[in-house]
């Protein structure tokens, strides 16, 4: 919890280990990345949800419960879509499109709010509260606490709150209670302060629904978890229908969940590439993105040890990004540790390059693609232009673009 929001209410420790595998150890680390700086007073929820976790895995029931939720509530499996004519508009790799956009309440986001909404029930807890910055999270939380009847307050930004208003109001029309958050920058990460901040004093009945692959200790590694049926089902698909593994693929980062639930169950595949496509935003100037992978260097922010824009006192930056969802200083753990042994790379689109990939993607295939979402079809279209036809480009297609319309309009100065 450090930067501009108040005083760290986490340690600064700097671990220094040796990048090793298996990753994570017991503590969460993957290699030097990850672990826990928290308060004392979170030690036993995280320890409890850890065990909680492992025992859920370990239980058939719970994975048949999530399963049935993922088919018959979200719509899995999503689609493996060939996208034959922006191919063709390209010129060069196959370009294909995991539908994430096309799950219940629009994104990759609901995976793993249903897990943890499973876990909450579990841990005996009612309440449930969450951060979000596009809003995507917070709606999906909402959605999976009126599925199962549980308490829901979300903490939002208020700068996020105007610029992703229809979000904002169908968490309200599905019963929770959206607390905006007037602090720092009023974006995503004062949001995740606000909410550990609430968490501190409500921990014995609240269960923090983390909505990315950061944070302390077992959060990265749960959500990759949950998040990884994306990459499960789209190898199967590649198998079954191409018949082989694709060359490349392509996913957003912003804390990195929808990009770690594609890249894990490929990760032993080495022939296929990875790569991460970070916020370019207006420059490569400190403030205008929100790239840490990229021009980041290691530190702590919200309980985790991981790449953070920050600057030469250790205090986070301020971050610019078009898109809500990716407007965050920071990433997850594990990404740092595929960046550090070079199994994925991460690349950045600007902010021009993203509504450009957003229009050709909506007029050459007729699907309206989240901004963050855009990131990815992005570079993936360039990266497919220096491809042979023969080749597999994967993008994964984190959500769909109606949330984003009315701000589009907005900076392209036309009504909506
Ligand atoms: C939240 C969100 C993201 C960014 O979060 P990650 O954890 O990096 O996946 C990307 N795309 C969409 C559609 C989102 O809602």
């Amino acid at each position: 919890m450090s930067g501009a929001g108040g005083p760290s209410h986490f340690a600064r420790i700097v671990p220094i280990m040796p990048v090793s595998s298996p990753v994570p150890d017991p503590r969460g680390r993957f290699g030097p990345f990850g672990g826990r700086y928290i308060p004392e007073t979170l030690v036993r929820a995280l320890d409890q949800l850890a065990e909680q976790y492992a025992a859920a895995n370990r239980d058939p029931s719970f994975r048949a419960e999530l399963e049935e939720l993922y088919r018959n509530y979200v719509g899995r499996p999503s689609p493996l879509y060939h996208a034959r004519r922006l191919s063709r508009k390209v010129g060069g790799a196959q370009i294909y499109l995991k539908r994430e956009d096309l799950n219940h309440t629009g994104s990759h986001k609901i995976n793993n709010t249903l897990g943890q909404a499973l876990l909450t029930m579990r841990m005996g807890k009612r309440r449930v509260i969450a951060e979000t910055g596009a809003g995507q999270h917070g709606v999906a939380t909402a959605t999976a606490c009126a599925h199962f009847g549980l308490e829901c307050v979300v903490y939002m930004g208020e700068e996020d709150i105007r610029r992703q208003r229809p979000n904002v109001f169908s968490m309200r029309l599905l019963g929770a209670e959206v607390r905006p958050v007037g602090s720092g920058s009023r974006t995503l990460r004062d949001a995740i302060n606000e909410a550990m901040r609430d968490w501190m004093s409500s921990v014995e009945t609240t269960h923090y629904c983390l909505g990315s692959v950061m944070g302390p200790h077992p959060f990265p590694v749960m959500v990759r978890d949950f998040q990884s049926v994306i990459g499960r089902e789209a190898r199967e698909q590649c198998l079954d229908q191409l018949g082989r593994l694709p060359d490349l693929i392509v996913a957003c980062v912003g804390g990195g969940s929808n990009a770690g639930g594609i890249f894990f169950p490929f990760i032993d595949d080495k022939q296929v590439a990875l790569l991460g496509v970070e916020a370019g935003g207006r420059s490569t100037r400190p403030g205008d993105h929100a790239a840490p992978l990229n021009f980041g260097r290691p530190g702590i922010l919200h309980g985790s040890y991981s790449y953070v824009m920050q600057d030469d006192d250790g205090q986070t930056c301020p971050v610019h990004s078009i898109s809500a969802g990716l407007d965050y200083p920071g990433v997850g753990p594990e990404h740092s540790y595929w960046k550090e042994i070079g199994r994925a790379s991460y690349a950045t689109a600007s902010d021009d390059e993203v509504l450009e990939a957003f229009d050709v993607l909506a007029r050459t295939e007729g699907i309206i693609a989240a901004l963050e979402s855009s990131h990815a079809v992005a570079k993936a279209i360039d990266e497919a232009a220096r491809r042979p036809a023969d080749q597999i480009v994967l993008v994964n297609l984190s959500g769909r673009g109606d949330k984003d319309a009315a701000e589009i309009a907005r900076l392209r100065g036309v009504e909506f």
